[in-house]
């Protein structure tokens, strides 16, 4: 152990571990093989907890040591999985169709229960206050932790970087198949890090450097970033992440579903949609661990357009490249959520839906938006219609302001020109539905469309003809494509339930013609058949109330003229009901970062991005 900055002691087995000293207490910088716990420094008499950077064992392998030894271990909130169940992560790194290039052997050799770390918060452990700042590179969930110290900032960077001008490995910045996501993550990081002017960098491997070292290893990447191709407007869009369609309306070019900004002529900012901001290249999963929403361009948007705050975020849909960031956005910057009433419920219980692209954690709505009621903002009037197709609970935000009528669409029709049909069945699409997002475009009449990842469409005289035409076609090839059974839609929700707990099935008939069937129910509660008959254009509900122990199933067949095709659903019965994670508290918590004074944002000039955005 020795004092590498007055304060600050090192500890090196797998990795460096760093001892934060307050008083007699220290705070641990990654935990390494957790040999650091046998050679404290001797006037720590309590280590008050363990950071960790990121899940890779070098620095993580000593969690569960610390676990046991009663000290709070601490994790990036995306790096959770790998650290409470490895075992998963080792069997993913044993998948014979592999093509999620990550390091998942890396992960720790044993599981560690960690509490987890919300990016940007800055936690409080005595005296000592802890900013957790994003650095994907290594791995997307990747942190670094900014403190304030007798007056200086330090980073501590995890593997973030090595030495002046070297990464600790690039094998771990291949985050897909062969995509370089890693890499462009990492000169963001090094950049936004940079930013904050910190006088030491402690990395994880290599020895202590200055602010300098982490341009010099942004700028020593850049070659390989070009030389693959990758991120090739990286830098660019770092510099000018937002586009100005209007001097009142901004989008975020960076952004994987393109976000936008209302400007107001006050300085005040309402964003439409806010999913992962300055997307980069994702890895090749969709777990938790792979999915990283930030707030990376934020600091430039309100720099640049004199941006004095943001009141709230109306969400178009509940995917979650369009609502990934909300959560973060309200805890640093205190927007507001406004949700069209339509989407509130998937929103706060998403785990009660069975439904694609679901973000992880409820979203709670601060003011629910009636449907077809403006709603007025500064200059502003907002009016959400309701807008299935692409999803069930979806809306289309018209906005009427400097004498234009704009419609965000989210991501109802696709293409450049804007006729794409971009339906998904599990979003529960039904085969009229864009008959009547084209009668609701044509009725509406919008100037500019504007769509989650698509360029701006100005309609011309022939497009609302055109989109109904096809909304008509879409809706007849639907008819006569499949039989009469399969065009029906079941769904069961809650989708988890707590035995003797209701479960609602219904049953939509999209068709002009009455169905009749029955309805067969298996496994957690009395087997059943139920004579089901749904009007044309119609849906039926019913309850059913299952016992049984957690892991059964309730299941149902649907039934229609013998011989045609069967629907199913099912639900699952648990022991409590799911309530987010549902199993970790929050940790110690100094409160949201004031926006534009604390070190996470008083963002200088330019921020970049290059989206991966499709
Ligand atoms: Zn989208
Ligand atoms: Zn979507």
């Amino acid at each position: 152990m020795t004092e590498v900055l007055p304060g600050v002691y090192r500890h090196t087995s797998s990795a460096h571990v760093y001892a934060v000293m307050d008083g007699d207490s220290a705070v641990l910088m990654n935990i390494g093989d957790g040999t650091i716990l046998d050679d404290l420094p001797p006037q720590v008499k309590r280590v008050s907890a363990v950071l960790l950077t990121h899940h890779h064992r070098d620095v993580a392998a000593g969690a569960a040591r610390a676990v046991r030894a009663g000290i709070p271990v601490y994790a990036p909130e995306g790096e959770a999985d790998s650290l409470h169940d490895p075992e998963h992560f080792l069997a993913l790194a044993d998948t014979l169709n592999n093509y999620d290039a990550r390091l998942h052997s890396w992960t720790v050799p044993e599981p560690a229960r960690t509490l987890p770390l919300r990016s940007y918060r800055t936690y409080r452990f005595g005296r000592l206050g802890v900013t957790v700042r994003p650095t994907p590179g290594q791995t997307p969930g990747a942190v670094s932790f900014v403190v304030k110290m007798r007056r200086s900032t330090l980073a501590f960077t995890g593997d973030l970087l090595n030495a002046p001008g070297q990464v600790p490995r690039l094998a771990s910045t291949q985050w897909s198949y062969n995509g370089g996501e890693g890499i462009a993550g990492t000169i963001l990081s090094l950049l936004d890090l940079a930013d904050l002017q910190p006088a030491h960098v402690l990395p994880a491997h290599g020895e202590p450097m200055t602010a300098d070292a982490l341009n010099v290893t942004a700028d020593a990447l850049r070659p390989l970033l070009q030389l693959r191709r990758h991120n090739p407007r990286l830098l660019e869009l770092r510099a000018e992440p937002y586009e100005a369609l209007r001097p009142w309306l901004l989008m975020n070019r960076t952004s994987m579903a393109q976000s936008y900004v209302l400007r107001s002529r006050t300085g005040r900012a309402l964003v439409i949609d806010f999913g992962y901001d300055f997307a980069f290249g994702q890895a090749a999963s969709t777990g938790r661990d792979a999915r990283r929403p930030w707030l990376y361009t934020l600091p430039t948007l309100l720099k640049r357009y004199g941006i004095r705050g943001i009141d709230a975020v109306i969400p178009t849909h509940y995917h979650d490249d369009h609502v990934a960031g909300i959560s973060t956005l309200r805890d640093v910057y205190g927007a507001e959520l406004w949700t069209p009433e339509n989407m509130v419920d998937v929103l706060a219980r998403p785990e009660a839906h069975r439904l694609p692209c679901l973000w992880f954690e409820p979203l709670v709505s601060t003011r629910t938006l009636a449907l077809e009621q403006p709603v007025d903002w500064e200059e502003f009037r907002i009016t959400p219609y309701e807008l299935t197709g692409h999803a069930r609970a979806s809306c289309g935000l018209l906005v009427e302001a400097h004498g234009e009528r704009v419609l965000f669409g989210g991501d109802q029709y696709a293409d450049p020109d804007g006729l794409g049909l971009n339906y998904t069945y599990p979003n529960l699409f039904r085969e009229a539905d864009y008959v009547h997002s084209a009668q609701l475009y044509a009725r509406l009449n919008p100037g500019l469309i504007l769509s989650g990842h698509w360029p701006p469409v100005v309609p011309g005289p022939e497009y609302h003809g055109v989109l109904l035409e096809r909304g008509q076609q879409l809706h007849h090839l639907h008819r006569v494509l499949q039989p009469h059974t399969s065009r029906l839609i079941l769904r069961a929700e809650p989708i988890r339930v707590a035995s003797g707990a209701p479960v609602t099935l219904t049953v939509e008939n999209p068709t002009m013609t009455a169905f009749d069937g029955e309805l067969h129910v298996y496994g957690a509660a009395d087997p059943a058949r139920v004579p089901v008959t749904v009007p044309a254009l119609g849906h039926h509900t019913l309850s059913f109330v299952p016992n049984g122990p957690a892991g059964a199933r309730i299941q149902f067949e649907l039934r229609g003229s013998p011989g045609e095709p069967c629907l199913f659903s099912y639900a699952t019965l648990q022991d409590q009901p799911v309530q987010g994670d549902g199993t970790l508290g929050e940790p110690v918590y100094a409160g949201p970062a004031q926006p534009g004074t604390s070190a996470a944002f008083t963002a200088p000039a330019g921020h970049t991005g290059d989206p991966h955005a499709t």
